[in-house]
């Protein structure tokens, strides 16, 4: 489904775009870079802050683009300092963007490191069997402006407890794309909005700092690989043979290992860094220690780092994420391998944090 909105949002425009646009209204192209400068370094929460530009422009302006195209339903806090935002859509879609905190020992919470994770589509096509985003299937794309407005909606909160805003620095540190949806399925509109993010009439923010995670579409994977930007790549690996990853993701029938780790390969040797593999551990499933030691094959063969995360329970689905001590000799596996590999501890398992699960429960609640 396309949804066209009434007005065009405003953050979906680039330099060269608004430019243009201002051009066929007789305004000169300069009042571009000043309305850029208003969005991105002076964090303007309202036409109305724009006081370099007249009154009449404002208005025009107003009738054209569209401020503000996601609105905040709720924010939740969860005890371990992961925040969960909930923005409608104006067609009533929604989607989650999550803060997640990691305090840095002996600074206060202003200073703790900030990881975004934002969302790319309403719901998902690729129908993971273990995922909450595509248990009501995939509804649409966002677009360039829906992306990067989960970044000003984050930024304007932030920017009340840091002074980052001040330095005209974004109020994070790190942002992931791992929230609902399949990115390289929206592959255009996530490479438009990650650009004007990057850009320095935009937010400035680096492109080393963001990474789109996928859950493995080969010919997007190579695309990305020849971007100019060094953007890192994570891949949805879940599965160490093409036995236990089919069985819980379909795009293993349409892309299966033979293809995909060839592809991550290249990624990798094309743009001279390390990639990341996730691997969700859920009981009975892929934990076993024969998949532990080949998934330890196939990430020393990629040089690539392992993200070990237990499963987060979803409502409605009947897996398991296996013991503490399971957990641990899967990943012992790993190190005794030498392979660089983490284990996800908590990060808002209380609400609902992996992909989809609030947004879901929302929806229930106002269904019911
Ligand atoms: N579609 C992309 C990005 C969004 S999913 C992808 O699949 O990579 C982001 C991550 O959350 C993926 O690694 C996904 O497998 C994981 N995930 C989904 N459901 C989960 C759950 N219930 N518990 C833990 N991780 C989950
Ligand atoms: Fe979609 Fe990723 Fe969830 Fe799979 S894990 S259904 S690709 S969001």
């Amino acid at each position: 489904m396309k949804f066209v909105p009434e007005k065009r949002p405003i953050h979906g425009e680039n330099l060269e775009s608004l430019k243009s646009r201002l051009k066929s209204i007789g305004e000169p192209a300069f009042r571009a870079q000043q309305i850029m400068d208003w969005l991105y370094k002076k964090r303007a929460r309202s036409w109305g802050d724009m006081t370099n530009l007249s009154r009449q422009l404002r208005a025009q302006l107003d009738k054209e683009f569209d401020f503000e195209p996601a609105q905040r339903v709720i924010a939740k806090e969860s005890s371990d300092s992961t925040e969960k935002l909930l923005l409608s859509m104006r067609d009533g879609s929604m989607i989650e963007t999550v803060v997640i905190r990691a305090p840095q020992i002996g600074v206060g919470q202003e200073k703790s490191r900030k990881t975004i994770c934002i969302s790319t589509q309403v719901g998902c096509a690729y129908g993971c069997r273990f995922c909450a985003s595509g248990l009501n299937g995939w509804k649409r794309d966002l677009s360039t402006g829906e992306i990067v407005s989960q970044l000003i909606h984050v930024c304007h909160q932030e920017d009340a407890t840091t002074d980052r805003a001040q330095e005209e620095l974004a109020s994070f540190d790190n942002i992931v794309v791992m929230g609902m949806g399949e990115p390289m399925a929206n592959y255009d509109n996530l490479l438009a909005a990650l650009r004007i993010l990057n850009a320095d009439w935009g937010l400035k923010f680096g492109a080393r700092r963001i990474t789109i995670s996928t859950s493995g579409v080969v010919p997007k994977i190579l695309q990305l690989a020849e971007e100019p930007e060094q953007f890192r790549l994570a891949v949805s690996l879940h599965g160490a043979t093409n036995d236990v990853r089919s069985q819980i993701m379909p795009i293993n029938k349409r892309y299966p290992l033979e293809e995909l780790v060839p592809a991550i390969q290249k990624f990798a040797s094309v743009k001279g860094r390390m990639v990341t593999l996730e691997f969700i551990l859920i009981q009975e499933i892929n934990d076993s220690f024969e998949q532990a030691e080949k998934l330890a094959d196939i990430a020393q063969s990629l040089h690539a780092h392992v993200n070990l995360i237990p499963y987060n329970t979803v409502e409605g689905l009947d897996w398991k994420r296996p013991s503490r001590t399971r957990q641990d000799a899967f990943y012992d596996i790993l190190k005794k391998k030498r392979v660089s590999a983490t284990i996800r501890r908590e990060k808002g398992h209380d609400i609902a944090a992996a992909c989809g699960q609030l947004k879901l429960k929302t929806e229930e609640a106002l269904s019911g």
